[in-house]
């Protein structure tokens, strides 16, 4: 059943009967179970999958692995990536069975940002020629955007609901309510690759000029009150569906 989203959505930052509705109805089911139920309401077409491929990334591939092999896996491949990260991305996925599709910057903003070493006094800047503008360019062509987020995160990521919703573009956090014992108790018992980088001492990791090592996030854009890309903010859905 593939939704007309254009007749049931609501306006930019208002909460729509539909994103209401859906967010009732995901909030008692598991994880595993929401990932099913989506495509009770879209397609696997409509369906846009990111992943950083990150040290939590597996829980939620893992999850979509089980449900519907089908489902494409988006890397935004910033060009400032750990080698690491790359080898562990070829690794989880083949180890998943699922494919993925690296999606890059437009060449030339890339090389402005990597000349003049955006990361150090731009960060804002590098991250949206990097990582949300590659975003943009793809994500009308999809209904919902699923991204492995957790509340636990950052304060912003805190405030997620199940749904969220702008301008026809649905956004699904399907284990945004995990806490981190729980990811980390997981990720032990899937016995899946893990970023090698976590045995580093890296709880997050990102690109790498802008991630250290440290517990949790505290090891991204350290010395910085940066928290977040620019990805997973609400804002920059309403900024890339309303521009
Ligand atoms: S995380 Fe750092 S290097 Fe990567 S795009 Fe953002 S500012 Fe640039």
């Amino acid at each position: 059943m593939a939704l007309d989203l254009h007749q049931k959505n609501g306006n930019a930052g208002q909460a729509s009967d539909l994103q209401i509705k859906l967010n009732a109805e995901f909030a008692n089911l598991t994880q595993e179970q929401r990932i099913k139920r989506l495509y009770d309401y879209f397609d696997v077409s409509e369906v846009l999958l990111t992943s950083s491929f990150g040290g939590s990334s597996a829980l939620i591939l893992d999850l979509f692995s089980k449900v519907n092999k089908a489902q494409k896996i988006h890397f935004i491949d910033t060009g400032y990536h750990f080698d690491e990260t790359l080898a562990y991305k070829d690794q989880l996925s083949a180890a998943l069975g699922m494919e993925v599709i690296s999606v890059h910057p437009q060449p030339e903003a890339h090389e402005v940002t990597r000349k003049e070493q955006w990361w150090i006094d731009r960060a804002n800047e590098c991250c949206g020629f990097n990582k949300v503008d590659p975003l943009d360019a793809i994500l009308p062509n999809y209904k919902v955007w699923v991204s492995g987020v957790m509340a636990y995160q950052t304060p912003q990521r805190a405030h997620f609901k199940i749904f969220e919703e702008s301008n026809h573009l649905f956004k699904f956090h399907p284990i945004i309510d995990m806490d981190e014992a729980e990811g980390n108790r997981l990720i032990e018992e899937l016995q899946l690759p893990q970023h090698p980088l976590t045995f580093q001492g890296y709880g997050s990791i990102g690109c790498k000029y802008c991630t250290f090592q440290g517990k949790g996030r505290e090891g991204r854009w350290t010395g910085s009150d940066k928290t977040e890309c620019g990805l997973h903010t609400v804002s920059s859905i309403l900024t890339v569906k309303e521009n």
